[in-house]
């Protein structure tokens, strides 16, 4: 069987090492375009969905399943001989100035907890314990601290699975695929003036897949909503043990080893592939950083990114066969929780291109559903 994914970013390369993991033979050929703005190389990072509040109780369920995934994944990957994972559990604070906010959340956590042990252990922070864990953060804020909250870099997670699908035999390919199908079934790609024959196509091509699919015939409503976001250094100091810092907007702090902070980030509804880093995205992200990090105002600005979350109107997942082309599996929409979700609906996709029965009900994220706007 031969199975073509298109796209390489955390849902593809997540979808070609599944496939690849198979004992089956299975040829697995990866065709990516490399586009400006790619989700997963500009994405924060941040594995903790155990404060999210999401509207839909299946964002949660899958971003719940997508992070008790990952100890998993990453053992997996130190056995097959990856170092540089990127991935760390550094617990992760919510803070607040209002301690009865931190109430309110600390018995959401609490209920989570006794659902899904991975949430970790859970302390109430005063101000000068939290701004311990850390430092650049506003005296008067105090903290929930899990010990399950994480980091990834999704670059490297990114990569290492790439490596290791090359590894098992995956072929990656540069280029622009597009779709080929005939008698209701998809017959392969073309790319660059190649065409590459194929049993079933894995479509993971982020915020781009509408173009994707038009050759198909098939409207998957996704769209791209922008994120623009802030690398900052703080010369000679040791950030590798800092937990991930969510305040009560939507944005947020998270520390990397080499003396970085990350503060995130804008979500730009309606904003196409505008790649430009604007003034009033950066006004908004330094802002909030450093209103709750008064601590980071010396910084060195080291880098901006930006990158296109794929979203669907109702902002829920887009996951599933498509009826009407039966061997298209489109697993895309997974919106400002894809590195959270992503590994684990690249091993989804991966069943279902097999034909295999899947672990979770899917239903819920039917990518030809009707969808109305959120
Ligand atoms: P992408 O990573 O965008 O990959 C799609 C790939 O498909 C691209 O490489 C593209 O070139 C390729 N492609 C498209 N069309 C074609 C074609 N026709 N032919 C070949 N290749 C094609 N998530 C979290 O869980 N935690 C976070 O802290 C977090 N922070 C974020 C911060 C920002 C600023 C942003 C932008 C996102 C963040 N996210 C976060 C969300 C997460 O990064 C994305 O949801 C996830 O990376 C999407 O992955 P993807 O593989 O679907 O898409």
């Amino acid at each position: 069987m031969k199975i073509i994914v298109i796209g390489a970013g955390i849902v593809g390369s997540s979808v070609a090492y599944h496939l690849t993991k198979k004992e089956a033979e299975v040829e697995v050929i990866v065709v990516d375009h490399g586009h400006e703005g790619q989700a997963t190389a500009a994405g924060a990072g941040i594995v903790c969905p155990w404060f999210s509040v999401p509207d839909n109780p299946d964002i949660y369920r899958l971003a719940k399943a997508g992070a008790c995934y990952y100890p998993n994944l990453i053992s997996e990957l130190k056995k097959m001989g990856e170092t540089e994972i990127g991935y760390k559990l550094v617990g992760a604070i919510k803070v607040s100035a209002d301690p009865e906010e931190l109430d309110v959340m600390e018995k959401l956590v609490r209920v989570r907890l006794s659902e899904t042990s991975e949430v970790g252990e859970i302390t109430r922070l005063s101000g000068e314990e939290t701004k311990r864990l850390f430092p650049p953060l506003r005296e008067d804020l105090q903290g929930i601290h899990v010990t399950g909250g994480a980091r990834v870099d999704g670059q490297l997670l990114k990569d290492a699975l790439l490596r290791v699908a090359e590894k098992q035999g995956a072929k990656v390919q540069h280029g622009d695929a597009r779709l080929k199908v005939g008698d209701g079934q998809v017959a392969g790609v073309h790319v660059e003036g190649e065409f590459i024959v194929g049993d079933a196509v894995v479509v993971t091509a982020g915020a781009w897949a509408k173009e994707s699919l038009y050759t198909a015939d098939v409207n998957v409503p996704v769209e791209p909503q922008k994120g623009q976001i802030v690398h900052l250094e703080l010369p000679d100091v040791d950030t590798s043990e800092w937990p991930v810092v969510l305040p009560e907007s939507s944005h947020y702090l998270l520390a990397f080893d080499d003396s970085r902070v990350v503060a995130g980030a804008t979500r730009e509804r309606g904003s196409g592939f505008d790649y430009r880093v604007t003034a009033r995205g950066m006004d908004e992200v330094l802002r909030e950083a450093l209103t709750v990090a008064p601590g980071l105002k010396d910084a060195t600005l080291k880098d901006v990114r930006i990158g296109f979350r794929p979203v669907s109107p109702d902002l829920l997942p887009l996951i599933g066969e498509v009826p009407s082309v039966p061997n298209i599996v489109v697993a895309n929409g997974l919106g400002s929780l894809g590195l959270t979700m992503g590994p684990y609906v690249g091993k989804l996709a991966s069943q279902l291109a097999l034909g295999e029965s899947v672990d979770m009900d899917l239903e819920a994220y039917s990518p030809v559903r009707k969808v109305e706007e959120k």
